[in-house]
């Protein structure tokens, strides 16, 4: 009879472990905003290609680009007031990378043509946001496929009514997301996926967790690996950025 009890509480003792391991498993996604740019965006693909997702195939990603090189002056005009010294990329300047980036399976979104902070007072209507987006798809015609969805995250993750109307009458799919952290000035791999494991942690697993990452950055191009074992090592799940699974406005977006 003893036993019989102790057998029983070895299995509910599994159980629970079971389940405290599946209240871990928030999915999340990879995405790269500021690309592309050679040296970066280069980089980073050749790091994906030896990821696996949970289904064991090579991650897709998505990769939110920007239209137009910007100059010293567009910067002071587009960019936010804390990062103008800031290097980003150029569809228009590199098309080798759009077509690699394609090439390799991942998917494009519309990052604004200038990197425009859509809350400079010349910035922050919908005909400004319209703007951008209209001038980066002329820059990316001949480029991507015209039935691909339609993707827009604005700079900044700044999301405002103009934002959302603009995004809306395009015809796109406004894509948020987390911040990774990588763009802090002195990033490095473990607070990523401290700062990470913590959101995750939390997550609403009714939707994957979309990680907003910048091939432009160093610790994430040297670290990508290394970022992606931590998590999957501590539970949580790589999936194939999927915009068809992120039809919902996303928790705290
Ligand atoms: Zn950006």
């Amino acid at each position: 009879m003893f036993f019989q009890y102790r057998n029983l509480f070895c299995v509910a003792l599994a159980i629970g472990l079971l389940m405290a391991g599946s209240s871990r498993a928030s999915e999340f996604m990879l995405t790269f905003d500021d690309g592309p740019l050679p040296g970066a965006t280069d980089k980073v693909l050749h790091v994906l290609a030896g990821i696996r997702a949970e289904d064991g195939q090579p991650v897709k990603a998505g990769f939110f680009l920007l239209g137009a090189v910007q100059d010293a002056v567009e910067r002071r005009k587009y960019f936010a007031p804390y990062e103008m010294w800031s290097e980003k990329g150029s569809l228009a300047a590199h098309p080798e990378l759009v077509r690699q980036i394609l090439a390799t399976g991942h998917l494009i979104g519309n990052h604004s043509t200038h990197h425009a902070w859509f809350r400079w007072p010349w910035l922050n209507d919908t005909e400004a946001v319209r703007e951008e987006i209209s001038t980066w798809e002329k820059l990316a015609a001949g480029l991507l496929d015209p039935a691909a969805p339609r993707l827009f995250r604005p700079p900044y993750l700044v999301d405002t009514p103009a934002v959302r109307q603009a995004a809306a009458e395009a015809g796109y799919q406004v894509v948020m997301g987390v911040s990774s952290g990588d763009a802090a000035p002195l990033a490095t791999p473990y607070a990523i996926v401290e700062r990470v494991s913590g959101i995750l942690s939390k997550w609403d697993q009714s939707i994957p967790c979309v990680l907003v990452f910048h091939d432009t950055r160093p610790a994430t191009q040297q670290g990508l690996v290394e970022i992606v074992n931590a998590l999957q090592a501590r539970g949580f799940r790589l999936a194939h950025f999927d915009p068809a699974r992120l039809k919902v406005r996303l928790p705290g977006t």
